[in-house]
């Protein structure tokens, strides 16, 4: 089996992006280049000397739930029990940003914004009580904000994609969950989770983001009055993060508030409603408790405690922690999502990144694999990505002949910048030869907002089809 998945930021420059076809520096361009690579029918891809045998489970996990049910299907050129012509989406913060919320690397994302900005890390979380409470604390100021925020035009765009019969599933790194909300009837595998729920760390329960709010509301009633000052004061009634940021209050991608000089300190959180009913068997047989106050506010185990491996501040052997069901950066992702992103990679013939610069490696490792099956690679990202030439230039390297509008043709739009020292994470099983690639690869590389392209390559393909 391959390395886990694991969430971390990249922090390095990008380059500049590329623009392919010369075409797509435009909005009309970068909309017929995109219409073009949607519809257009790729030759099946080929697995080339990939270790884990990708092509043999394409079909095995996929939710088929009846999407583009409310639009005919595709014409009958299309082959019976293949999707190879159909296109996986990869979405990330930036396909967001036109909902109100901040991306990371954008004019107004959280690492341009805020310097000293710093994710808590999933070590971090499990250890330790004061970081949750700091955690806790800014989540509940910054909930608000992205409980009102909707689904966007790109999200819906997307939807009509997948009626349309071009697209059958959605791999997204945003925890929004847009996604199933503007479509969903069109599957979405979230890679990093979402944040409409918690987990407990102990039992594995979900519960509901909103009943966890308002137990914290409940819990710190002087920071309930805080946030209703916040709402008065107008901050939250605008999705713009700059004009959040005039009014005292910052958000980060993860509905994390800033509110400084804020007591983190006296800040309370609930323990999971099930392990305090009925306390979970720990790893060592033993039956675990969880410690509350008298208001059921998870409390840390006193370090005189019987229980084996401390945890005097809320360490790993703690019982009844809620987490967010996101996964953080630094924690691994769960297998089965895993292995179901890879498989909607592997039943797709293209893939179409979507407003992200690919900075975790858990998103430029699923590319990666759709360019060493072959497939068809589009970019529609604001900016840079991370080692993108990676993913065009070797699509030239057995491209001897011309190809339509779309496949990359010349050496011309070659990167000059080499990035031969960035590989983070040596991955042996995916590496191939050039020689081993199949030649006809769609490429297309546009550096605009989605929400000013993707509905455009919609009425596009309409107009096409004569809908
Ligand atoms: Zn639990």
């Amino acid at each position: 089996m391959s390395k886990p998945l694991m969430r971390i930021p990249y922090t390095g420059p990008l380059p500049p992006p590329l623009i392919i076809p010369p075409s797509a520096a435009t909005k009309h361009g970068a909309i017929a280049a995109l219409a073009h690579f949607l519809t257009s029918k790729s030759p099946a891809p080929t697995t080339t000397n990939s270790a884990d045998g990708s092509s043999s489970h394409s079909h095995g996990t996929k939710d088929k739930d009846g999407s583009g049910a409310d639009l005919p299907e595709p014409g009958p050129s299309l082959p019976k029990n293949t999707n190879t012509s159909k296109t996986v989406l990869l979405t990330g913060a930036g396909i967001s940003v036109a909902s109100g919320l901040a991306d990371y690397r954008g004019e107004k994302g959280t690492y341009t914004q805020n310097k000293s900005y710093r994710p808590i890390y999933f070590h971090e979380f499990v250890a330790s009580h004061e970081a949750r409470k700091r955690y806790w604390a800014r989540s509940f100021l910054g909930w608000r904000g992205l409980h009102h925020a909707s689904p966007n035009a790109t999200h819906y765009a997307i939807r009509d994609l997948g009626r349309l019969g071009l697209v059958d599933s959605v791999i997204t790194q945003n925890v929004d969950s847009f996604h199933p909300l503007a479509h969903p009837a069109l599957p979405t595998i979230e890679l990093h989770g979402f944040l409409r729920s918690l987990v407990c760390l102990s039992c594995q329960r979900l519960m509901d983001r909103e009943a966890f709010q308002a137990r914290l509301a409940a819990l710190n009633p002087a920071w309930a009055e805080f946030l209703q000052d916040l709402l008065k004061s107008g901050a939250l009634d605008t999705e713009d993060p700059l004009e959040r940021r005039r009014k005292g209050f910052r958000t980060n991608p993860d509905g994390d508030a800033d509110v400084p000089g804020a007591p983190y300190t006296t800040f309370r959180y609930p323990a999971c409603p099930h392990c305090l009913k009925r306390p979970p068997i720990l790893k060592d047989g033993s039956k675990g408790h969880v410690d509350v106050d008298a208001d059921g506010a998870w409390i840390a185990r006193p370090k005189s405690s019987t229980s084996s491996g401390g945890g005097g501040d809320g360490g790993v052997d703690s019982v009844g922690i809620l987490k967010p069901n996101v996964i953080m950066f630094g924690e691994s992702i769960p297998s089965a999502i895993k292995a179901a992103a890879e498989a909607a990679i592997d039943a797709a013939g293209k893939i179409l990144v979507l407003g992200s610069s690919l900075a975790t490696y858990s998103a430029w490792r699923l590319v990666k694999r759709a360019h060493d099956r072959g497939m068809g690679i589009g970019v529609l990202n604001l900016g840079g990505v991370r080692k993108e030439e990676v993913f065009f230039e070797a699509s030239q390297a057995g491209h001897s002949h011309e190809h339509g509008h779309g496949h990359l043709q010349s050496q011309s739009h070659r990167h000059p910048q080499s990035h031969e020292h960035e590989q983070s994470h040596p991955h042996p099983h995916l590496h191939t030869t050039d020689s081993a690639l199949i030649v006809n690869r769609d490429v297309v590389r546009a550096s605009l907002p989605t929400e000013e392209i993707l509905p455009g390559v919609v009425d596009y393909i309409c107009n096409q089809r004569g809908l």
